[in-house]
């Protein structure tokens, strides 16, 4: 069976994996994000190390964005405007297909695990699911009709705006594009501003959590009803904290309010809303599936 490389870049660290699958991973390395020529490196030489053993088929980046995921682009596999230091117009993909000589998958960090959850975990069998992060910044992603949603650019899920009861949270919110947006209210780090302590010294009792179920909810209702989906998963390091889940589901029942008649919502909600089949590994494993799917094309 072909050896596959992947890629999870995310904006403050890397994750390289070489193997197969969830069962079959050869080896791991994780450093921090710094600038491009430097990161990339690492990622280049991790990869060469390897490969002098046992050729790799392709090599899957799931990348922090926003990115260009158009491969009929002339910028496909840039890392394009983001804020972050030293990336902005960055072509990962050509960089590291110049020096590994071997075709790169390339989407979003979450794209990427949605394919990764529909290849091997929460996500097996379905055509039209959201993937969604909570953790640093809040992003979503996933696959509509069996294809992998990209469109105009790539969805922006984290951005989009939810009702905020400004007496019960004072909080403005900290996405420098539009404050109090989905994202600005209820990524990792606006639990930590709102709440001046981080999100892991809050125990699991604290009303942040019932506000975050309830912001949750607010954006995962929306998704519900847009996009019509047949199993939301959630992911990242704000979702570690399990007590979320049960008030996410109740809430998100309360705001449809009897309105989506399917059994998916009404009695298995549980089975609806839930965490990574691939755990923590969705990231890294969806990296490898991209390079999959590379080495198809
Ligand atoms: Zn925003």
């Amino acid at each position: 069976m072909a050896l596959y490389g992947g890629i999870e870049a995310g904006g403050t660290k890397f994750v390289c994996a070489v193997g197969t699958g969830p069962d079959d991973i050869r080896d791991e390395i994780r450093f921090p994000t710094t600038a491009p020529d430097e990161t990339l490196a690492q990622a280049v030489d991790f990869f060469r190390r390897h490969a002098q053993q046992e050729p790799l088929a392709a090599v899957g980046v799931a990348c922090f964005g926003p990115v260009d995921p158009n491969p009929a682009s002339p910028t496909f596999g840039y890392v394009t405007t983001t804020p972050k230091p030293y990336w902005a117009h960055t072509d990962v993909v050509g960089r590291l297909r110049g020096a590994l000589d071997i075709p790169v998958g390339f989407d979003t960090d979450v794209n990427g695990a949605a394919l990764g959850e529909h290849r091997w975990g929460a996500a097996l069998g379905l055509d039209t699911f959201v993937y969604l992060t909570i953790g640093t910044g809040l992003g979503g992603g996933g696959m509509v009709n069996g294809q992998m949603l990209h469109g105009l650019m790539h969805a922006e899920m984290g951005h989009t705006r939810i009702p905020h009861d400004w007496e019960r949270d004072p909080y403005g919110g900290n996405c420098p594009y539009h404050g109090d947006c989905w994202e600005g209210l209820a990524c990792g780090p606006a639990i930590e501003a709102r709440w001046q302590t981080s999100g892991r010294d809050l125990a699991p009792e604290h009303p942040a959590w019932a506000l975050e179920a309830h912001y949750l909810a607010l954006g995962v209702t929306n998704i519900t009803l847009m996009l019509s989906p047949q199993r939301i998963i959630l992911g990242g390091g704000v979702m570690d904290q399990e007590q979320i889940f049960p008030m996410l589901r109740k809430n998100v029942q309360a705001l449809l309010n009897g309105y989506v008649q399917k059994a998916e919502i009404l009695e298995h909600i549980d089975e609806y809303i839930v965490p990574p089949g691939l755990g923590n590994r969705a990231g890294v494993l969806g990296a490898i599936a991209l390079a999959m799917n590379a080495a198809e094309a």
